[in-house]
């Protein structure tokens, strides 16, 4: 199991670990202070190509264990990160660089998902329906398809591979896993403790290395019918350019602007815990963090004033440590880019109220750190409303009614989260039909999924795919219908019986 420390990992192919086949590594860095996490596979096609051999194998066996027995490995494994919890939680604080509280979150949504999926091992619902003809019997069945391609972000970097590989895994499909590059260290921890669980050779397999040389080949590799991305939305069109020549299934969870608003008779105080919670939790780098506040010009100045309060006393630093409110941003081009959004936002003309430096003193600079940084007067087109910044940046847009309020927010190309605070239940009922988005919060943040309900958005966001829930079975089996006939004669079906 890997804590913290420098080790030299390895892929998983087949059941065995492996240097990648140029022999060449990467290092992954904690984006708190430089500390080296770890040495990886710098892979390439050939590693892929031997990856995807084994998990083909692999499926022929797989595919025939009952569905009960592969989610009673699923329980295990779901045991085996809770006796883990502790030292994922601290190894992500130094590896991804978010705060222990929220890192422990990230592997807890692990438990629940594998719990959850090792459940639906006794379910996998299918349907029976009549047939319109006599003494015949008709059903549908879920079918697993083969080999699936996982490509994951390293915003969550335990939950997100639970999210793709556990239900993957109960419906009966072979995996060959790419970790982003940023948190291979944990993505390496979930497969060994997947293999501890009890999961055979060749099943899950690891191989590290970047989007171009492994993720592009497993997206085009033949023997690889689905793949399932999680990451920004010009990595998903270039995932379903690619994938389009062998007609793959491509479930894309892409980026997203996610609004928040507030009406003129929200209770102010949950709505700025809400607002805090969701724009500068994990640094603001959620796929739902809030990064726009639209706020009803009533309670504007009254929020403004509040907010900056409350951002104002966060403390930046390391993610292991107690007091830490907001850790690190994930590497040096991000807080670049996070950086690059305040002087936009200035020169659209916004009002910046708060942050907008790169934080500095205290050992800060040893790191990636960028403050809470809030932005007043925002037009609901400027760049800084309209574009995934994936920072600690939120955006204020004053709006004059309801109407106004539901048209800014759905006024962008994502459709991830969207949330309102109002304490008028034909408002709350309204939003819940307008929002255009895949996740609707009434007095809550736009953070806060429970792996039982679908989770994914609308635009684009996504291609009209869910995880999580019911729904992610869909993604990892196809229907099949079967037809029984036990007349002994041959029956047409309706269609075909002319008379
Ligand atoms: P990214 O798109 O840069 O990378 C995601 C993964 O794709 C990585 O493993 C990367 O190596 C791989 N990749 C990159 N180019 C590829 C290519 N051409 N072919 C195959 N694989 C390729 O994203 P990121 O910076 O790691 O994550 C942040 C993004 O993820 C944000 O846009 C965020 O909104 C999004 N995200 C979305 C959700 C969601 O559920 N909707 C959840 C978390 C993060």
């Amino acid at each position: 199991m890997a804590t913290t420390g420098v080790r030299e990992f390895k892929n998983y192919i087949a059941g065995e670990w492996v240097d990648a086949a140029s022999g060449d590594t990467f290092e992954s860095t904690s984006p708190a202070d430089g500390e080296v996490i770890g040495t990886f596979p710098k892979s390439g096609p050939e590693d892929v190509d031997r990856a995807v051999e084994a998990a083909k194998a692999a499926y022929e066996e797989w595919r025939l264990v009952p569905a009960p027995k592969r989610g009673e490995i699923l329980f295990r494994f779901a045991e085996l990160l809770k006796e883990h919890k502790a030292d994922l939680t601290e190894l992500m604080t130094h590896e991804m660089g978010k705060v222990k509280a929220e890192a422990g979150g990230d592997v807890q949504e692990a438990i629940d998902m594998s719990y959850y999926m090792g459940g639906e091992g006794r379910r996998l619902f299918g349907h029976t329906t009549p047939s319109e003809l006599r003494d015949k019997f008709n059903m549908s069945v879920r079918m697993p398809i083969g080999v699936v391609g996982v490509i994951t972000p390293w915003n969550f970097p335990i939950a997100i591979p639970s999210w793709k590989i556990v239900p993957a895994l109960v419906c009966g499909n072979t995996v060959v896993f790419k970790p982003a590059t940023d948190t291979p260290s944990l993505g390496e921890s979930f497969v060994e403790l997947l293999t501890e669980a009890g999961i055979p050779a060749g099943v899950v397999n690891i191989v590290h290395g970047g989007g171009g040389a492994v993720g592009d080949r497993l997206v085009r590799h033949p023997d690889v019918p689905v793949i399932t991305l999680t990451g920004s939305r010009e990595t998903g069109v270039a995932v379903l350019e690619a994938a389009a020549e062998n007609l793959k299934h491509v479930h894309l969870e892409l980026g997203g602007k996610n609004g928040i608003i507030v009406m003129d008779d929200a209770d102010l105080d949950l709505a700025v815990d809400g607002i805090i919670w969701s724009a500068f939790g994990t640094s603001g780098q959620r796929c739902t963090a809030a990064s726009r506040v639209i706020a009803h010009e009533k309670i504007y100045d009254a929020l403004q004033k509040r907010l900056v309060a409350a951002a104002e006393k966060m403390r930046l630093g390391p993610g292991w440590e107690d007091e830490t409110d907001v850790g690190p941003v994930i590497n040096a081009p991000a807080l670049e880019k996070i950086h690059s959004y305040t002087e936009i936002g200035e020169g659209e003309g916004a009002k910046l109220l708060t942050g907008g430096e790169i934080a500095t003193g205290n050992g800060l600079d040893k790191g990636f750190f960028y403050p809470p940084t809030i932005f007043a007067d925002v037009e609901p087109d400027m760049r800084i409303a309209q574009e995934e910044i994936f920072g600690p940046t939120t955006a204020l847009i004053p709006v004059t009614d309801f109407d106004e309020a539901i048209r800014v927010a759905n006024g962008i190309r994502y459709g991830l989260s969207s949330s309102i605070f109002t304490q008028d239940v034909n408002r709350a009922f309204r939003a819940m039909r307008d929002l255009n988005s895949g996740i609707t919060y009434i007095n809550a943040g736009t953070i806060g999924a429970e792996v039982h309900l679908p989770f994914g958005g609308t635009k684009e966001t996504g291609n009209g795919h869910r995880e999580a829930g019911q729904a992610a079975l869909d993604v990892f089996t196809e229907w099949k219908s079967v037809y029984v006939d036990y007349s002994a004669t041959l029956q047409r079906a309706q269609i075909d019986n002319v008379e």
